[in-house]
This record gives C-alpha cells, sequence and structure tokens, in this order.
C-alpha cells in the first residue's frame, strides 16, 4: 500500500471514527462528540416521535402522554438537538421541569379544530391541550384525535 492510500485510510478512519462512534449504545458516545457535530435524526426516529404524538391523541391517556414526551425526549438527546421541525408542528426538549413538549406551527382564531371542526370547549371534546407555553399572554398548544396540531393565544 502506497503511503498516500495509508493517509487516506487514516483520515477516512478519523472522519468516520468520530462521526460514528464505536461501541456506543445509543447515546453512550454523545458525550465524546465535539459540540459542533449534529446528526441528522433517522427516519425510524421520526417516525417513532410522529407515532408517539398520533398515539396520544387517538388514546389520550396519560401513559400515552408521558410515553411521547419520554421518546421525544430520547430522540432529540439521541441527537444533541434541542428542537426538531416537522410540517405541521415541532418538538423541543424541556429545559424546567418535563421531558420535551410540542409546538403547533397553525394558530386558529376560533374554537374550532382546523382538522375536523370539533368544538374545543365541548364536554366530550376529542381535542386536548399538548403544551401551555407561559407568557404576556397563554400560547396554548392543541392536539386533536384527528390527528391536527395547532395552537392559540389564550388570556390568563
Ligand atoms: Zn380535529
Amino acid at each position: 500500500m502506497s503511503i498516500e492510500k495509508i493517509s487516506l485510510v487514516c483520515l477516512f478512519s478519523f472522519v468516520f471514527g468520530s462521526y460514528f462512534p464505536v461501541g456506543g449504545q445509543s447515546g453512550s458516545g454523545r458525550n465524546q462528540l465535539p459540540a459542533q457535530v449534529r446528526y441528522f435524526p433517522s427516519q425510524e426516529d421520526l417516525m417513532i416521535i410522529k407515532h408517539s404524538i398520533r398515539c396520544f391523541l387517538k388514546n389520550q391517556k396519560g401513559i400515552y402522554r408521558d410515553k411521547m414526551l419520554f421518546n421525544i425526549r430520547r430522540v432529540l438527546d439521541k441527537y444533541g438537538i434541542s428542537k426538531y421541525n416537522f410540517a405541521a408542528f415541532s418538538v423541543h426538549r424541556s429545559v424546567g421541569p418535563g421531558l420535551s413538549f410540542i409546538q403547533g406551527r397553525h394558530e386558529i382564531s376560533d374554537r374550532f379544530c382546523p382538522g375536523c371542526g370539533s368544538d374545543l370547549y365541548m364536554v366530550d371534546s376529542p381535542v386536548r391541550i399538548l403544551s401551555i407555553l407561559e407568557g404576556i399572554h397563554d400560547k396554548v398548544i392543541y392536539g386533536c384525535a384527528c390527528g391536527e396540531i395547532f395552537f392559540q393565544f389564550e388570556e390568563k
């Protein structure tokens, strides 16, 4: 092997060695990475987030909410990112209490789900609060059993 080839191999193992730490279960290699290296979440991990949210919105039980927030946080931590944008919403790592939160990108100005028209304030409404971001006006993020995620600014 020529000198050039050997140095090329070294360069590759150096580059890929730092990008793909070996011997790590998910997460264990994270701390060894330089801070500026960012992975792009895999399709599989993005599906885990979408599926967890869909499960909670369909079932609307506390255990699915916990699982959803846990799964979002686990994926964000795995890639060392604090947020990820989907087309209709974004997911964020919590700084304060809680694991993660979801932000809607579609603002509504009435009391109806833009997906299926359900009334937010009906007794048996299929709409659930996903997150509340406190501010001068609280930004309340809703998710509906139909899959729609949206938000509204509300008086305290
Ligand atoms: Zn709906």
